[in-house]
C-alpha cells in the first residue's frame, strides 16, 4: 500500500508521524507523497482539511484516515494514545469507505473552480455587506450583515454550528445556508433562520461591492475585491474516509461539547 502522512506542526503530532511511518514501512508499505492510496492526517479535524486541499487534484483516487492528537473529532477515528491499535487495523483489516461530498464555487473574475469540505463563507468584518442571493436562478433575498455561510453535512458541526445552524446527521447529503450577524429592522428583514436545501440547488451570490469582503472556504480564503458574482453548488468530488472501526456519529457529537 502506498501512503502519505500530513501532520500538524506540533511535537506530539510529529512523534506520532515518525512512529507510524516507521511501523508501516517495516511492513512493506511504501511512503509516496505524490501518488498515495491512503493519506493519514495527524493532528485534528483542521489537519484533515489541510490534507484534503493538499490532495484535491487526486481526491477521487485516495482514501483518508484521521488521527487526533487532542480529543477525537469528526474526521478523526483514533487518538494519539491509540496509534498501535490504528496500525494493527491498517495492517490487518479492510476498511469501509464513507464518502463526503465537497462543495464547489467559482468567482466571475477567476477561472479556477475551488472546493470546500466544511463550508464556503462570504465574510466582511469591515463594513456591512449587502448581497443578493439567487437559488436556481430565482431571486431569494437580499442579505445585509457580516456575511453568509453555506455548509455541507460534514461542516454542520463546524462554523455552521457557531451560527446556530442545525447539526445534520451523517449520511444526509444537503446544503445549509446561514446568515452571519444579519441586520434585521423595520425596513429590512431576511429569513433569519438556517435554510436547509437539496444538494442539487445552485446558489448565486451577487453584489456591486464586495470590496472589503473575503471568500473563506475551510481554512482558506481569497479577497473579493474585483468580484461581482459567486456561483456555488455541490460538486461530484468526494472525500473518501477509510473507516477501520466503528465510531458512531452520536459518539462524535457527544465529544463535541
Ligand atoms: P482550525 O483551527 O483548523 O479549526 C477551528 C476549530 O474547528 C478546531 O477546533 C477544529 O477542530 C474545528 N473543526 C474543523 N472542522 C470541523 C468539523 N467538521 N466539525 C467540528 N469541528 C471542526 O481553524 P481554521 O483553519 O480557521 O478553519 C478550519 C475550519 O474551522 C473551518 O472550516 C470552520 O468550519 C472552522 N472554524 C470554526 C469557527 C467557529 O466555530 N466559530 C471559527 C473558525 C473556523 P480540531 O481542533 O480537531 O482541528
Amino acid at each position: 500500500m502506498k501512503f502519505a502522512i500530513v501532520s500538524k506542526k506540533d511535537d506530539k503530532s510529529r512523534k506520532v508521524e515518525i512512529y507510524i511511518k516507521q511501523q508501516l514501512e517495516s511492513h512493506q508499505w511504501i511512503y509516496d507523497k505524490i501518488h498515495p492510496e491512503l493519506v493519514i492526517c495527524i493532528g485534528g479535524d483542521g489537519t484533515l482539511l489541510y490534507g484534503v486541499h493538499k490532495y484535491i487534484n487526486i481526491m477521487n483516487e485516495i482514501n483518508f484516515l484521521g488521527i487526533h492528537t487532542g480529543t477525537l473529532g469528526f474526521f478523526t477515528d483514533y487518538t494519539g494514545d491509540e496509534v498501535d491499535a490504528c496500525i494493527y487495523d491498517l495492517l490487518t483489516k479492510k476498511p469501509k469507505i464513507y464518502e463526503s461530498r465537497l462543495l464547489k464555487f467559482q468567482l466571475d473574475n477567476d477561472p479556477n473552480v475551488r472546493y470546500a469540505l466544511n463550508e464556503i463563507r462570504v465574510e466582511n468584518i469591515i463594513k456591512s455587506q449587502i448581497m443578493d442571493l439567487y437559488i436556481d436562478d430565482e431571486f431569494f433575498e437580499t442579505c445585509r450583515g457580516s456575511g453568509i455561510c453555506l455548509s455541507t453535512q460534514a461542516g454542520s458541526t463546524a462554523y455552521n454550528r457557531s451560527l446556530r445552524g442545525a447539526v445534520i446527521d451523517s449520511g444526509l447529503s444537503l446544503m445549509q445556508l446561514t446568515e452571519i450577524t444579519p441586520i434585521q429592522h423595520s425596513v429590512h428583514r431576511s429569513l433569519g433562520v438556517p435554510y436547509i436545501m437539496m444538494e442539487n440547488r445552485v446558489i448565486k451570490i451577487k453584489s456591486d461591492n464586495f470590496d472589503t469582503a473575503f471568500l473563506c472556504y475551510d481554512h482558506l480564503s481569497i479577497p473579493l475585491t474585483e468580484t461581482k458574482q459567486i456561483m456555488c453548488e455541490m460538486s461530484n468530488l468526494k472525500v473518501n474516509f477509510a473507516r477501520y472501526r466503528e465510531y458512531s456519529y452520536l459518539e462524535r457529537l457527544k465529544n463535541l461539547y
